[in-house]
């Protein structure tokens, strides 16, 4: 579904009022069978029903850019605020007196739909590709790249670097445009092990590319702040695709080349 489609979809907004009364004359069951039919009347809910409708997976490493309407992110924001301010009270912090969480809920929003989860919600940053006229077939790498993303288990940073390497096919992207893909992938709550797979599949479907490696070498947050507070442990993972995976010198050739970019440190 297109954004052109959402937008010719009559209006759920409208029907807001009926929703409400719904919930207030049908059965207690909250979100049971008596309100199935019933339109949602927060945005997430709608946002949820459209995906669902479409068959589109709305996982924590998924974007779901393409499925928001018109003025959706800023009711999600607003009602995002809502709930963290909910959570918080939960927690017995009195946000009504203390002036340093007054404002938390909406910062924590606010950093949720636009920054660290921005990769969720905001569509991929334009990246052209041109021609490869030159018909360029040399191995070449590109990092350190910086990782900045949350796993997924516990909502707290996953940081590191990763370094890309290609051996050009069809098309090119300049250099800076994978860190603009990474940052977009990374800014999602994720695990390790699938973020490298999803960051190769944005790659390959921008220029696909004869050959196509990843390292990704991290530090998890979950594991250095918290559970077995292991503050130097780090965990390193890679994909090899094309090329790479399949001639044994050409992936030699590609750990080498990331070998020496990380000596440069
Ligand atoms: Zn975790």
């Amino acid at each position: 579904m297109t954004l052109d489609d959402l937008k010719s979809m009559p209006s759920l907004e409208a029907d807001f009022h009926v929703a409400s009364h719904v919930q207030q004359t049908a059965s207690p069951t909250i979100g049971g069978a008596a309100n199935q039919d019933a339109p949602p009347s927060t945005a997430s809910g709608r946002i949820r029903q459209r995906l669902r409708a479409a068959g589109v997976s709305f996982f924590a490493n998924d974007n779901i850019a393409a499925h928001l309407g018109e003025g959706e992110l800023e009711a999600l924001e607003d009602e995002v605020t809502q709930q963290v301010r909910g959570l918080l009270k939960t927690l017995v912090i009195d946000v009504d007196n203390d002036h340093n969480t007054a404002e938390t809920a909406e910062r924590v929003a606010r950093m949720y739909l636009h920054e660290v989860f921005k990769g969720r919600y905001h569509p991929q940053p334009k990246v052209a590709s041109f021609p490869n006229v030159k018909e360029l077939d040399e191995i070449y790498t590109v990092g350190p790249i910086t990782v900045r993303s949350a796993c997924s288990h516990h909502l707290v940073p996953i940081l590191g670097h990763c370094w890309i390497g290609i051996q050009p096919g069809e098309r090119v992207i300049g250099l800076s445009k994978f860190s603009r893909v990474a940052d977009w992938v990374f800014s999602r709550p994720h695990i390790q092990e699938e973020a490298v797979i999803i960051l190769a599949d944005e790659i390959e479907t921008l220029c696909k590319p004869l050959g196509l490696g990843i390292v990704l070498k991290a530090q998890h947050y979950c594991m250095k702040w918290r559970g077995v507070k292991e503050p130097q442990a780090s965990m390193v993972n890679s994909v090899v695709r094309g090329s790479f995976r399949a001639s044994a010198s050409m992936k030699k050739e590609f750990f080498d080349l990331i070998r020496q970019q990380e000596s440069l440190l």
